[in-house]
């Protein structure tokens, strides 16, 4: 894959209108210009890679927005060096971001082809987050706990067992609902058992299933 003057072109337009939609952080705007999005979208797809727009990417899933990326990235407060659990791998765009702000990702795919698909595209990177195939509900015990959570699909409700694993002072930055439209929301672990929740407005993702992993 080419990342040629052309693209590097696009991506500007795009970083200057996240920044015009209001996303101010400069670190996440220096990720969104070290991370080539077309990379991670079919060949098809290359000429609109740079537009605000979502995309199929197999298996019935698709990419998120870039400003949706954005979005979540800039609620998660990323530090260098977090330990990041993400749910929802998809096309690996959103795991290369936090990758590109320094931190250590965790990422898990329910769907084996994108699994696969993300791990061989993160490959041409200097990258190197901890790609898992399986179910996000259950998040992964053995690396836990983490700094952050953010997960990239809709929420029918928070999952317990991803609370458990946050540290003390940990953010969850989760879309909640069922159906077409999920409630955007920061939950900070206060204590052991206890959380503040923030609201941020209306997103549109594909459904966190349960139970399942698909092939
Ligand atoms: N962060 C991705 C977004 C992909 S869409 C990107 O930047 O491209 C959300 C993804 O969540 C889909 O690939 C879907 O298969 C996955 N998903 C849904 N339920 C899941 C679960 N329980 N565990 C892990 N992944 C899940």
């Amino acid at each position: 894959m080419q990342d040629g003057y052309k693209h590097k072109g696009l991506r500007k337009k795009l970083i200057q209108e996240l920044r015009e939609k209001g996303i101010q952080d400069e670190k996440i705007l220096a990720a969104f210009d070290a991370v080539p999005r077309h990379f991670f979208l079919d060949l098809a797809f290359t000429e609109q890679a740079y537009t605000n727009m979502a995309f199929q990417i197999g298996a019935g899933q698709t990419i998120s927005h870039p400003y949706t990326v954005a979005f979540q990235t800039d609620l998660l407060q990323v530090k260098k060096g977090d330990k990041i659990l993400e749910i929802g791998t998809g096309s690996g765009f959103q795991t290369s971001i936090l990758c590109a702000l320094g931190a250590k990702v965790f990422s898990i795919e329910r769907q084996k082809e994108l699994f696969l698909k993300a791990k061989s595209i993160i490959h041409h990177f200097n990258f190197n987050p901890k790609l898992v195939f399986g179910d996000g509900y259950k998040g992964l015990p053995n690396f836990a706990p983490f700094d952050k959570v953010i997960i990239t699909c809709g929420a029918p409700e928070i999952p317990e067992a991803l609370l458990n694993q946050m540290k003390i002072g940990g953010v969850m930055v989760i879309p909640i609902g069922e159906g077409e439209k999920q409630l955007m929301k920061r939950i900070t672990k206060v204590a052991e058992h206890e959380f503040n929740t923030e609201e941020f407005g209306v997103f549109s993702f594909v459904p966190m299933l349960e139970n399942k992993t698909g092939h």
